[in-house]
């Protein structure tokens, strides 16, 4: 009986709570189109000029231009380092906006707009002196939804890209699904994928994309399901549906969209012919120079050369796991035995060095002493949900996925969390 209250309760809340999730999203959508009238009818009232940096542009030369004293330029030069830490401009990046109260007076206000998401203020005070003020922009969120479909013959990437998911979103997202599929074996025409993203709004206009909220993809191996969550402690994370840890220890395949050309296989000696066919890991095909990311954060333990392995690499992750990567073309510089390195950065290039017939990344997983198939074996999660955090997270996730379900509904509308 007390069961079922329960349950009751936890669906109310995400009703309320997804109901006002509509309700901000019809607001905003009417707000959108409000803003929208009032730009196109925005005039330049003449007292405030916008310049954008441009190559060669330095502070001086842009406050000079405007009429500024060298003793002026130098104070706020001072004051912009001191209280704003900017010390020179980024050409085709940051504007300048300079505002007068009337056309042919002095400036009494310059704005820098180093970002959508910041602007310096630097005005004049009733003495005379200039004070400078940093102002945060909020951007206003919105999580929008995209769903596609594998086709024949088609890469996650194509099929993503036709989606209407944008590259820097879908480059992310398949960072996320490397921890539990392998692209190679488990993707094929018919499987279907989502993804709930934030984007980026500023006075009604996008700006950028933001994070990934959920991944969804019907794996061979069954549905992977991947939520954004924050925990009570402030850190982010994914997970799984169950609330475990999706981002594992290590990556089964370190390079992206790599190919496999030959797997994992443990034939022993053979007892006849007397030599060894086993492939102690995976090989991926890349060109020369592709970068090399570290499966997981480790430290190097070994970084050489040989006649098999030619330009190698050797990480220890934890007590139990090491990952082996052969045949560089060379290696990322600073990275030597005892470097500290963290998960995804670059520790090589592809190359065919050693026994190889062709530039290629191989491979290998061992753990406690063994070498694994990386395709197969079970990887620990770096964190798992506590009690705590696993209810509110349960809880989260059934509003998330009355909102995926809306959006899968409403395909352009999106939604506010
Ligand atoms: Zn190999």
């Amino acid at each position: 009986m007390k069961k079922v209250k329960q349950i009751l309760n936890t669906n109310s809340i995400a009703l309320v709570v997804f109901g006002l999730a509509i309700v901000l999203a019809l607001v905003a959508i009417i707000l959108l189109f409000a803003r929208r009238g009032v730009d196109g009818t925005l005039a330049d009232d003449g007292h405030r000029s916008v310049v954008a940096v441009a190559s060669g542009d330095t502070l001086s030369k842009l406050l000079t231009d405007q009429g500024f004293t060298n003793a002026d330029v130098l104070e706020i030069a001072k004051i912009l380092k001191s209280d704003a830490d900017v010390t020179s401009l980024r050409a085709d990046n940051d504007k300048i906006e300079f505002v007068r109260t009337n056309a042919d007076s002095p400036v009494s206000k310059i704005v820098i707009i180093p970002s959508p998401w910041r602007q310096i203020e630097i005005s004049t005070t009733a003495d005379g002196q200039w004070q400078c003020e940093t102002i945060e922009i909020k951007p206003d969120i919105r999580a929008v939804y995209r769903a596609g479909e594998i086709l024949d013959g088609d890469s996650f990437y194509l099929a993503g890209g036709r989606a209407g998911i944008p590259d820097g979103i879908l480059a992310e997202v398949y960072d996320l699904l490397a921890f539990e599929m392998d692209f190679e074996r488990d993707v094929r025409a018919g499987q279907k994928f989502s993804v709930l993203y934030e984007e980026n709004f500023a006075d009604g206009q996008k700006i950028d994309n933001g994070r990934v909220l959920a991944v969804q993809f019907e794996a061979l191996r069954g549905n992977v399901k991947m939520y954004r969550f924050k925990k009570a402690d402030g850190k982010t994370g994914y997970y799984d549906e169950n609330g475990n840890g999706a981002i594992k220890s290590l990556k089964r395949t370190p390079i992206n969209n790599a190919r496999i050309t030959s797997s994992f296989s443990n034939r022993r000696k053979h007892p006849v012919l007397g030599y060894t066919r086993a492939h102690k890991g995976v090989d991926f095909r890349a060109s020369t120079g592709t970068p090399i990311p570290a499966a997981g954060a480790g430290r190097v333990v070994a970084r050489g050369y040989n006649s098999g392995h030619g330009n190698y690499i050797k990480l220890r992750h934890n007590s139990s796991f090491e990952t082996l990567y052969a045949h560089m073309s060379r290696f990322a510089k600073g990275v030597v035995v005892g470097t500290t390195v963290k998960q995804g950065q670059t520790i090589g290039y592809v190359g065919s060095t050693g026994l190889s017939t062709g530039p290629h990344l191989h491979y290998e997983i061992i753990k406690d002493g063994k070498h694994v198939n990386p395709m197969t074996v079970k990887l620990p999660a770096i964190s798992n949900l506590g009690q705590e955090d696993k209810k509110r997270f349960l809880e989260y996730r059934r509003v998330l996925d009355s909102g995926i379900e809306y959006l899968s509904e409403h395909p352009d509308a999106f939604i506010q969390l």
